[in-house]
């Protein structure tokens, strides 16, 4: 069968790391060409400054990733599916809930593929703690996700500008699992927020969640962007039938009662465009904004406190 020609829009760090290896080595996928505001180029394929420009000049290229920072996400995902492409959004798939309930409408009226990645649900351990919390209920779950800013968003300023998220840019990840895993619903009960003096997201939080779930386990995050020995990514988990529980590596390693259960490679982005293979044949939208709301709604009752001045 003929590959999928898709086009991305926004060659930064993740696509470099990630999109671009995966499409070129994917059995589905063939780059057709770039969007790049710094005109990069990559393989060989032609660049383009704008997307509309793309669509004028390659009109065949049905498809588009949007890896842009968040807060322009919503306008090119816009302009993509006015345009009749089908769309792949990086994660947070948008700056706010209306702009993403937005999309969604505009995809269904215009009979496209939407698909709101969110990467580390694709990670091998998610569904099996998702299978064990089903089965063997849920007493308490605490997520601990700390990591170095500077190391991973190196000279990043989008993160911390309006619309970046801050430290929900990576908590939001752990979010998409808990969102996955929980057997029930979780709202968010309480936020502490904590901001450097200057700057406009914060650089650490930390969740009180409650649940549907009538056995009310105790849930919480502590989400930290100053961590400098190694990061944290894991879930710390005991069951309702008295086992302990820890979902770690980002949601690539699993063990039950200090035994690993599950521990494979991360391949979260070949994982996601075998995905989005599969919604394109099947012509159908996968959109779940339940990691984006309990992000806007630690933000509605939020807390805020400050701290030290950000400065890489
Ligand atoms: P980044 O390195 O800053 O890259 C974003 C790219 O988007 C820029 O290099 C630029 O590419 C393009 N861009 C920036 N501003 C734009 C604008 N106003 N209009 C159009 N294009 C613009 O950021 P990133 O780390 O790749 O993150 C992008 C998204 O991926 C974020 O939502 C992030 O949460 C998500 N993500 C990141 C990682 C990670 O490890 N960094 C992991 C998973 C997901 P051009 O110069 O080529 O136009």
């Amino acid at each position: 069968m003929a590959k999928h020609r898709i086009a991305v829009i926004g060659l930064g760090k993740i696509s470099q790391d990630q999109h671009l290896p995966v499409i070129d080595a994917s059995g589905e996928f063939e780059l057709a060409a770039v969007v790049s505001t710094r005109g990069l180029s990559q393989g060989g394929v032609p660049s383009f400054r704008t997307p509309a420009e793309l669509y004028r000049a390659m009109p065949e290229i049905g498809i588009v990733a949007v890896n842009t920072p968040p807060d322009v996400r919503h306008a090119i995902a816009r302009e993509a599916l006015a345009a009749g492409k089908d769309v792949l959004l990086e994660k947070p798939p948008a700056a706010t809930l209306t702009e993403l309930a937005d999309l969604e409408a505009l995809a269904e009226a215009k009979k496209r593929v939407l698909f709101a990645t969110w990467h580390s649900r694709f990670n091998p351990a998610v569904e099996a703690a998702r299978t064990l919390l089903a089965e063997a209920g849920l007493r308490s779950l605490r997520i601990e996700w700390r990591e170095n800013v500077k190391k991973w968003h190196p000279g990043q300023d989008w993160v911390w500008e309006p619309g970046g998220f801050g430290v929900f840019d990576p908590g939001i990840n752990a979010l998409s699992i808990f969102t996955r895993i929980l057997p029930a619903i979780p709202f968010v009960r309480s936020a502490e927020l904590t901001y450097p003096s200057n700057r406009q997201t914060p650089i650490a939080a930390k969740l009180v969640f409650a649940s549907a779930d009538p056995a009310a386990p105790a849930l919480t995050a502590d989400f930290d962007w100053r961590e400098t020995g190694g990061e944290t990514w894991h879930m710390l988990i005991e069951t309702a039938d008295g086992r302990s529980a820890r979902l770690f590596k980002g949601g690539a390693a699993l063990e039950v009662d200090g035994r690993v259960t599950v521990e494979a490679p991360s391949e979260e982005y070949q994982h996601i465009y075998r995905h989005f293979a599969g919604l394109l044949d099947a012509r159908r939208s996968d959109v779940d904004g339940a990691p984006l709301r309990l992000v806007a709604d630690a933000m509605l009752v939020g807390r805020r406190l400050t701290t030290d001045a950000f400065d890489w």
